[in-house]
This record gives C-alpha cells, sequence and structure tokens, in this order.
C-alpha cells in the first residue's frame, strides 16, 4: 500500500480563530475518541495555557504522528476504508477556503474545466485529495466507537454519472413507469450529469460495511457529528424542496468545519448557506 503520509500537512503557523462556544461539543466528542498518549495530553494542556485554541479539527503535530502511525497499520486490514492520514489545522486565506463551498445542483451546474486532484482509497473510490485528512479522521473516530464506515461513491467523472443514471431510469421503467416518468422520478435520485457534487470529488456516500455495523447506526453517527469534521448531510429531509433531492442520509459533503458548524447549528442546508453569504 502506499504510505499516504505524504499528504499530512505540516501545521501553519498563525493566528488561531477566537473559541467559539458551539465547538465545545465537537471538543468533547474528540476527546472521548482519541484516547492519546498522556505526552500529547501535556503537550496539548500547555498549548490551551499558552491561549492558543484549536477547533474540534485540528490536531497537533505529535497527535497526527501518533495518530498516523496507529491508523497506518490498520488501514490494510479492513477493505472499504480510507487510506490514512490526519489532517493539521491553520489559518487559510479566503481564496484558499472557495472550494469548499462550491454550489453544485440542477441551477449550479459543475464550473467549465474543473479539475481536481484525487486520491484513491483502498477501496478504488477516489476523492478530492484536499478532502481526504478529513474523511480519514473521521472514519478513524467512528471506528473507535465500534462503527464500520465504508465508502461506497466518491469522486465521479462525468460518464459514471450518466450510468448511474441510466440505471436508475432503467429501474422504474421495470416498475412500469413510461420513460417520461421514470426519468422525472430518477431525477429526485440522481443528479444530472454535470450536477452532482460526486463529480466534484467533495461529496462521498457513507454506508456500513455490512458486517460490524449497520447502515443505520452509521447514518446516525454522521448526523451527530459528521459536522466536526467538516461534512454536512447535504440533503436532509425536511430540505427536499429546495435541494431537489430526496432525503439522503449516506451522501455528505465536505465544506470545511466554520461552514459545517454554522450550517447544522442553524439547520440550514447547503443552498440556503450559500444564499445567506
Ligand atoms: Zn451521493
Amino acid at each position: 500500500m502506499k504510505d499516504m503520509r505524504r499528504f499530512v500537512q505540516q501545521p501553519r503557523a498563525g493566528k488561531r480563530k477566537a473559541e467559539d462556544w458551539k465547538r465545545s461539543r465537537c471538543r468533547r466528542h474528540r476527546s472521548k475518541i482519541n484516547p492519546l498518549p498522556s505526552l500529547v495530553l501535556l503537550f496539548t494542556m500547555c498549548t490551551f495555557l499558552a491561549g492558543v485554541t484549536a477547533n474540534c479539527m485540528e490536531l497537533d503535530e505529535s497527535q497526527e504522528t501518533f495518530l498516523t502511525q496507529t491508523i497506518h497499520q490498520q488501514s490494510s486490514e479492513k477493505e472499504g476504508e480510507p487510506p490514512l492520514s490526519v489532517e493539521s489545522g491553520g489559518v487559510q486565506s479566503d481564496a484558499e477556503e472557495d472550494w469548499k463551498l462550491i454550489l453544485v445542483n440542477r441551477n449550479h451546474p459543475l464550473p467549465q474545466d474543473y479539475s481536481i486532484e484525487t486520491v484513491t482509497l483502498d477501496n478504488g473510490q477516489q476523492v478530492d485529495k484536499r478532502i481526504y485528512p478529513a474523511l480519514q479522521q473521521m472514519f478513524d473516530a467512528m471506528r473507535a466507537q465500534g462503527i464500520y464506515p465504508v465508502v461506497v461513491s466518491g469522486f465521479r467523472t462525468w460518464e459514471e454519472q450518466q450510468q448511474i443514471m441510466d440505471e436508475k431510469i432503467q429501474q422504474f421503467q421495470m416498475q412500469g413507469y413510461s420513460s417520461d416518468q421514470a426519468e422525472e422520478m430518477a431525477q429526485e435520485w440522481v443528479a444530472l450529469p454535470g450536477t452532482s457534487e460526486h463529480q466534484l470529488g467533495l461529496a462521498v456516500d457513507i454506508n456500513a460495511d455490512g458486517i460490524h455495523s449497520t447502515g443505520q447506526q452509521v447514518y446516525d453517527w454522521l448526523s451527530e457529528y459528521a459536522h466536526c469534521y467538516g461534512f454536512i448531510k447535504r440533503y436532509p429531509e425536511d430540505k427536499t424542496q429546495i435541494t431537489g433531492i430526496s432525503n439522503e442520509p449516506w451522501h455528505y459533503r465536505f465544506v470545511g468545519t466554520d461552514a459545517a458548524l454554522e450550517i447544522k447549528e442553524k439547520g440550514l442546508c447547503l443552498e440556503e448557506y450559500a444564499k445567506a453569504a
């Protein structure tokens, strides 16, 4: 297996954002699931005393090393898990943040000439290289709580999205619907090519491994904690009128922790968040 540690970024120097009370829940969650060596805890305490606050996605360098080594050993054993690395935090400029909030839906097709660098997961699925550390960290947190997720669909090409759409239409036709009806119904579940977040590489469909966990366990955990890792439930049940997509408890979109926290707190969907911004 490839050594994924090359994707680990070094923390950047700079002023961290002021602590927000809303993050405290994520921090408590994180502290429960990351049993770190006492040295790391001591380092964290010193960092805190020095007045530097870390948000729920940020890890210091010693934590990175520990987690990277630990997770790296586990990775080759479990099929379908992301390869392993850990995100480090830091202050980013607005330009660097823009990519996280790209809105793609029926009314906002994929930008022309959109291209990304992908990372291939152990099971062959791909994701945008930039979301991979957060994804890995989230999966590791789930495993630490005895829940075993799998990325069943990540980045898709235009052709792959078309194929999924064709298959869905065919499925409805086989149930007796006319081709027009089938096409309309399929679009409630599958985005038209050019309008799918999967083509951005920033969205993942996450399910259970089917051996150690059930889909519902995975969905419940994600619904509760995914925002701590910068992911949002993109198509919530109460937003189908706005998103145009039926409730998909498995589809998560990376937007970064700041946006994810706000979206979760205010009960928004990405369309509403983008409009308010
Ligand atoms: Zn999806």
